[in-house]
């Protein structure tokens, strides 16, 4: 029987921060500028605490300078849209990024629309999720789903002409990634199908696919029945799955049965260590790009 060969997330996503932390010593060198990016969380959401310390750390090994602004979970949402207008104005800060989940009181929507587009690094203001959908290229895309797309590319592989099946058509993954993957021209012009909890017969769809992505929030969803001898599936999800015997008492669970999965497929990526290291380092992209951009 052959396994799968393994989407090594943690090794792509090392190279691209290689190369970023090239591109912002350049900057540095040839201009002065110190690429920035300021985090923004509001209430103690322990996981939201945990992502924004690893990008921040990411960021420091990059050579990007980064602040952190944690805001109590009582503020109001009037408070935080001042704070983000302040980081809009200062020079400094060439990204700003607001880790969701917000409290209920704040409208998410709102405070993205605040950020201005060029310092989206996110991708998340609807100016740069209409650029995406029109097939424009010089907006920010969300990370996740460009990170989707590099661990593909990069691993050797190609979405162009492929039969794509998307599960999940959330804001931050499922429908940014269908746009992108549309694009035209390589390595992308894929044909996507996107499914979602109103799909009749999932695995008709996913049974068919050339390529599967999973980013429903459903643990070990997909199984083996579920795809094509030689299909490659990249695994989105990140799920807390209850586990006694972990001193936390929960493990990080994908949305695929990886060890069903990796007997049938020709490619699989692991969770962890697949697409959460991709989504870090098209962060860093996005704000060294930012940077440059200011810079001219
Ligand atoms: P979301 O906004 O909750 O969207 C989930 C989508 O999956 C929805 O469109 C939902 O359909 C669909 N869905 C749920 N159960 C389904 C089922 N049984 N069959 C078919 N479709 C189903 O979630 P998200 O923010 O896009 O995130 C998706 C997953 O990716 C989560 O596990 C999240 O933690 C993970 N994630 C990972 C990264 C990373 O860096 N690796 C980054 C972001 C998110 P409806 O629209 O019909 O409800």
């Amino acid at each position: 029987m052959t396994m799968a060969a393994i989407l090594d997330g943690r090794r792509i996503a090392a190279e691209i921060r290689a190369s970023v932390a090239e591109r912002v010593d350049r900057l540095r060198r040839a201009r002065g500028i110190v690429p920035g990016i300021a985090f923004v969380t509001v209430g103690e959401d322990p996981a939201s605490l945990a992502y924004v310390a690893m990008k921040d750390r990411a960021c420091a090994e990059a050579g990007i300078r980064s602040w952190q602004f944690s805001l109590p979970r009582d503020i109001s949402e009037r408070e935080v849209l001042e704070r983000i207008a302040a980081l809009a104005a200062d020079p400094a800060v060439h990204g700003i990024l607001v880790q969701l989940p917000l409290p209920g009181h704040i409208a998410a929507a709102a405070v993205q629309s605040a950020v201005p587009p060029e310092k989206d690094v996110d991708g998340f203001h609807p100016v740069n999720m209409g650029r995406l959908l029109l097939g424009e290229e010089d907006g920010f895309v969300p990370c996740t789903p460009a990170g989707v797309v590099e661990l593909l590319v990069r691993s050797g592989g190609s979405w162009e002409g492929r039969d794509v099946v998307v599960v999940g058509r959330g804001a931050i993954v499922g429908r940014p990634l269908a746009a992108l993957l549309m694009r035209k021209g390589p390595p992308l012009n894929a044909t996507v199908t996107v499914c979602h909890t109103g799909t009749r017969d999932l695995a008709r769809h996913t049974r068919r696919a050339d390529i599967v992505v999973a980013a429903a929030g459903r643990p070990r969803f997909l199984t083996a029945e579920m795809v094509r001898e030689g299909a490659v599936v990249i695994d989105v999800g990140i799920n807390r799955v209850d586990d006694p015997s972990s001193p936390r008492g929960y493990r990080l669970a994908g949305d695929v049965d990886f060890e069903g999965v990796s007997r049938k497929a020709s490619a699989v990526s692991p969770v962890p260590g697949g697409v959460g290291p991709m989504t870090i380092a098209m962060l860093l992209s996005n704000t060294a790009r930012a940077a440059e951009r200011r810079a001219g």
